[in-house]
């Protein structure tokens, strides 16, 4: 009766109203200001997803009045050549924001690309400045993904002072930055990886258990603690329908085993749904969670630093 009780009860973390209302602030801010914040968006080659996610970072800047600028090059750019486009844009007045898309083709070396942007400009916020003056608590442009996590965290009144957050994941862009701003707003904060020993041990202690792992459904229920706040940032593909089966419970499963047929694939996060949902609180779905706050946080991050560097804060 209790499991019964427990079944499916998690609450579930729209991203959707929260990337609209953080737009929507944006939209308004870009108004007072006497001039129109600049986003230039550099994308080589033609990696489907990229394009995906370049249209919409340029249409939802055109939607809250920021200038925004694709800069499309062909899979054989040099790194030499993109080296001096980067410049040409951290010469510009008019652009605020600079983004380079990744991945970029193999031969140009993605750091050496990073760190060419200037500082003030980087709203992405991988260049190692920010990086540095993130780890120190000082203010900097936050990377997107984990800075629309905690958006989501705080907008939701999911207490994280205090809280023990275990993040699955060390990348730079997502688990590495994602732990500095949980440690900025006082959770307790452990990082887990794939030499981590005995990992549902660890990850079965976190009131904020966040997945950013790239492995569909990997966390399962026995990584969650009763009662946790599961976030799940990754992104993946399922085409295999047991596999679907196993993922999804009877109020989503037949929606997806009907996108698997129309389009060949579903997207899936790394947290097991149905497991998660049976176990934790909160929960943000895949899709319609994190990847929402993404472009809005993007949006947020360039009229941050067109007001830092233009000193119109
Ligand atoms: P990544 O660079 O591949 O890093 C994956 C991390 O997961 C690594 O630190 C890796 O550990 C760890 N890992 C892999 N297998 C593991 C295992 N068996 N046990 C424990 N840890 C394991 O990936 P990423 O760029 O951080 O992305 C993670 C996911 O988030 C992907 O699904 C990606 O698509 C998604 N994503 C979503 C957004 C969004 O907007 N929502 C943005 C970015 C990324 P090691 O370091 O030891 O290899």
């Amino acid at each position: 009766m209790i499991a019964e009780t427990m079944k499916n009860s998690a609450r579930i973390l729209s991203g959707a109203a929260i990337a609209e209302r953080i737009k929507n602030e944006v939209a308004a801010e870009v108004k007072n200001l006497s001039y129109r914040p600049g986003l230039t968006v550099v994308r080589v080659g033609e990696d489907k997803a990229s394009a995906v996610y370049v249209g919409n970072k340029i249409k939802t800047s055109a939607e809250l009045g920021i200038n925004s600028e694709h800069k499309h090059l062909p899979t054989e750019t040099t790194q030499e050549e993109l080296l001096q486009i980067v410049e040409e844009l951290n010469n510009r007045e008019d652009v605020d924001g600079i983004l380079v898309q990744l991945p970029l083709p193999k031969h140009i070396d993605e750091s050496r690309i990073l760190e060419s942007i200037n500082p003030e400009k980087d709203v992405d916020g991988f260049h190692p400045v920010n990086v540095g003056r993130l780890s120190q608590g000082q203010k900097s442009l936050v990377p997107c993904t984990p800075a629309g996590v905690i958006e989501i965290l705080k907008r939701s009144g999911i207490e994280i002072a205090g809280a023990h957050a275990v993040i699955v994941g060390r990348s730079n862009i997502v688990g590495k930055p994602m732990a500095m701003l949980l440690l900025q707003e006082n959770a307790t904060v452990t990082i887990c990886h794939s030499r981590t020993r005995n990992l549902a041990e660890i990850t079965s202690q976190a009131d904020i258990l966040v997945a950013a792992i790239g492995r569909a459904g990997f966390v399962r229920g026995e990584h969650i603690k009763a009662g946790a706040t599961v976030v799940d940032v990754g992104i993946n593909n399922v085409s295999d329908v047991n596999f679907a089966c196993e993922l999804f419970d009877e109020s989503e499963l037949e929606k997806r085993l009907n996108t698997i047929e129309k389009r060949g694939f579903t997207l899936v996060g790394d947290v097991n749904p149905k497991e998660a949902k049976a176990k934790a609180a909160n929960f943000t779905p895949v899709p319609g969670g994190v990847g929402l706050l993404t472009v809005a946080m993007l949006m947020k991050n360039t009229v941050e630093a067109a007001k830092m560097r233009r000193k119109t804060n």
